[in-house]
């Protein structure tokens, strides 16, 4: 079959990214198509992404709660794992959802085209799939292709060599794991595996774990990760070969002696935007160095009409980032003037304890010579974390040294990716420590670090001594 069609709007990629950017045109009055190659809407995020790894990041904390609860008086016996019930749990959560984005593009009469996507001319875009070839013409494009994992130079193909998505399926507990990157998926994945009973080696490049994040910050997750894994920073892979008994595995680094077989290994070195098989040539957009698209802060790249979002533009390569530009882009296109704050991006590991931040970093301000105030709260002064046996956290926020308005904010603790949007809120509105620090906040909450931060930098606050002045 092949057809032709006209839409005010083509948005190419049916992730969170671009499944948002159709849904607001739409709501804008917009007539809109949808072309995605998958058969389900939700993108690599809802299908093999973040929500999987949550609802088995979940499922499997509890294991961990369950023998931590000893501590506080309650015991549940040995805890049993059937791991084909996690599968279908994990599998009946994403078809919840994405059944119920199906449902709400059609009821917003989104013309959903199943089919590979190429740009063919600047304003019409090619769609190949199983009922054949459809031109989709266009008076605006929004692209959301998002992007696919980064391999390893010379890394064999293997089942016993594993992306994240073949992590996520979950078809085997290897008795050695080795983890290749400390980032969020590795330590996501770390925690996943070990709760599950396989004995993790995590292979860090950098000199620490989240390289993105500050090292004083990740301690409580550093603490409470080392004695289970075997974590080597500093430390590069450089060849694998697969052999009956396991991957063997050669590295380079300071600890490093000999070989290592594992039984799977898990690469998590980050992901690669998907711009080159799009034909952007049609449209005259170069890219720049990362492979990026570049575009202004109303999402719209160098091509009139023409808006790119999510991981195939700079920033972290966040769902949440893409929905954001998403709705930028969308309302850009219907006249509505509002533009992206990349600073005020949430960033969110799911471990066991969490870490979130916003806004500036400490390393960053130090870098970029910002003076700043500093508020670090350990959670050992809140009552809240004592009784919920979470007094390993801690909570940071700088402050401009001049004007007292919060730059930034990490917290590393229990709920730490839930906290954070306290500070995203605060530096959304421009609040500055005393307003955050006058904020009245319910005891006993872990909430109330994050004012504790404020006061701290206002001078006075009740369960610390003052800090004694920069
Ligand atoms: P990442 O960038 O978070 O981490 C990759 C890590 O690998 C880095 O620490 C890097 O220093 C290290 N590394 C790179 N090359 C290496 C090498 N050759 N040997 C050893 N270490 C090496 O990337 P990721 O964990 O793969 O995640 C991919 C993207 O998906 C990221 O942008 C991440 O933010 C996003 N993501 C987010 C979430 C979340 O929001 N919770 C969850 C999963 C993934």
């Amino acid at each position: 079959m092949s057809e032709s069609i006209h839409v005010d709007v083509a948005v190419l990629g049916g992730g969170p990214g671009g499944y948002t950017a159709a849904f607001r045109a739409a709501d804008l009055g917009l007539s809109v198509c949808l072309i995605e190659s998958s058969e389900t809407l939700g993108g690599v995020c809802v299908n093999e992404g973040c929500i999987p790894s949550k609802t088995i990041l979940h499922a499997t904390s509890m294991i961990t709660e369950a023998q931590h609860a000893q501590s506080m008086g309650v015991s549940f016996g040995k805890v049993e794992v059937d791991i084909a019930a996690m599968r279908s749990h994990k599998v009946a959560t994403v078809e919840g959802l994405t059944s119920g984005i199906d449902k709400l593009a059609k009821a917003r009469g989104i013309q959903r085209i199943k089919g590979t996507g190429v740009f063919k001319t600047k304003r019409s875009l090619q769609v190949t799939g199983d009922r054949g070839t459809s031109v989709v013409n266009y008076d605006h494009a929004i692209i959301a292709t998002g992007s696919q994992p980064i391999d390893l130079p010379g890394m064999p193909k293997h089942q016993r060599i594993w992306d994240s998505t073949d992590a996520l399926d979950l078809t085997s507990i290897p008795s050695r794991l080795l983890i290749i990157g400390g980032g969020i998926i590795g330590l996501e994945m770390a925690q996943v595996y070990a709760s599950l009973g396989s004995n993790i080696t995590i292979v860090e490049s950098a000199e620490q774990l989240v390289p993105a994040a500050d090292k004083d910050v990740i301690q409580p997750l550093q603490k409470s990760i080392k004695k289970r894994y075997d974590i080597l920073t500093r430390t590069k892979v450089v060849d694998m070969v697969v052999e009956d008994d396991g991957v063997v595995v050669t590295m380079e680094g300071k600890k490093i002696k000999g070989n290592q077989t594992f039984d799977a290994v898990l690469v998590a070195v980050g992901r690669r935007p998907n711009t080159t098989t799009i034909n952007l040539g049609a449209l005259d957009i170069s890219l720049d160095s990362n492979h990026r698209i570049p575009v202004d802060d109303t999402m719209q790249t160098s091509l009139p009409g023409i808006y790119a979002i999510g991981d195939i533009v700079e920033g972290p390569m966040l769902a949440h980032k893409a929905t954001h530009e998403g709705k930028v882009a969308a309302e850009a296109i219907a006249g509505i003037r509002m533009s992206t704050k990349p600073t005020l991006i949430p960033s969110v590991a799911y471990t066991s304890p969490e870490i979130a931040w916003v806004g500036l970093t400490e390393k960053e301000a130090k870098e970029q010579a910002i003076e700043y105030d500093l508020g670090k709260v350990p959670w050992l002064v809140s009552g809240r974390a004592q009784s919920v046996g979470a007094s390993n956290g801690m909570t940071k926020a700088l402050f401009d040294k001049k004007t007292g308005v919060l730059l930034g904010a990490s917290i590393c603790g229990e709920n730490a990716g839930e906290l954070i949007h306290e500070a995203v809120i605060a530096m959304t509105l421009g609040s500055r420590a005393k307003d955050i620090a006058h904020t009245v906040h319910a005891h006993p909450t872990l909430s109330e670090t994050f004012a504790f931060a404020a006061e701290l930098v206002e001078g006075s606050m009740t369960d610390m001594l003052p800090p004694r002045k920069r």
